[in-house]
């Protein structure tokens, strides 16, 4: 019925919490569970590969024209930074015995997780009501209200500030 189960994380407290949620519809409906990261914000390498700011993603024209695509960069180590936001959920998930597609694409988070959905015919979202983002208590972050907006397809938000 839930073929295709997305949970999309900015490596937030937020998205982890909505993360176990999505392993028990994933185990209930025996879904195939996509963990998506979005890059949003990227410096691109225009003076020097050396000069690295903390935190920051350096990522050449041709990787980000890669992520849009779909495919990772050759690089090992900007793979494994791009990796990294999904890595929790997606070992919890296997760990569980789900089957964990990770992906990783760049762009504004919202409209990305819309194509993802349409692109793999994901039937269900399953996020936090909240990310990394905002700092004051809004009803909801801007990406999901947005989600929430856009998806033809029925999305589980997971309140942040409750237990
Ligand atoms: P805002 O971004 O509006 O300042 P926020 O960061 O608190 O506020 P959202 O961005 O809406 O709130 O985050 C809510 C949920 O959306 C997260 O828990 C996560 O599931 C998903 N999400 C947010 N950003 C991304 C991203 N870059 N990639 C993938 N999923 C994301
Ligand atoms: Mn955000």
């Amino acid at each position: 019925m839930y073929d295709r189960i997305l949970i999309p994380t900015d490596g937030s407290m937020a998205a982890d919490k909505a993360s176990l949620h999505a392993f028990n519809l994933a185990e209930k409906f025996d879904s195939e569970l996509h963990v998506l990261y979005v890059v949003s914000r990227w410096i691109p390498p225009v003076f020097s590969n050396d000069v690295k700011i903390p935190g920051e993603v350096h990522l050449s024209q041709r990787t980000v024209e890669k992520l849009k695509s779909g495919e990772m960069p050759d690089d090992v180590e900007t793979k494994e930074k791009l990796m990294r936001p999904t890595e929790k959920i997606a070992d919890e998930g296997r760990e569980r015995g789900i089957k964990v597609v990770q992906s990783v694409r760049a762009g504004k988070p919202n409209k990305e997780i819309i194509d993802y959905i349409r692109k793999y015919d994901v039937d269900m979202i399953v996020m936090g009501s909240h990310g990394k983002g905002s700092l004051d208590h809004m009803i909801l972050g801007s990406t999901t209200d947005k989600v929430l907006k856009l998806a033809e397809i029925p999305v589980v938000v997971i309140d942040t500030y409750q237990s």
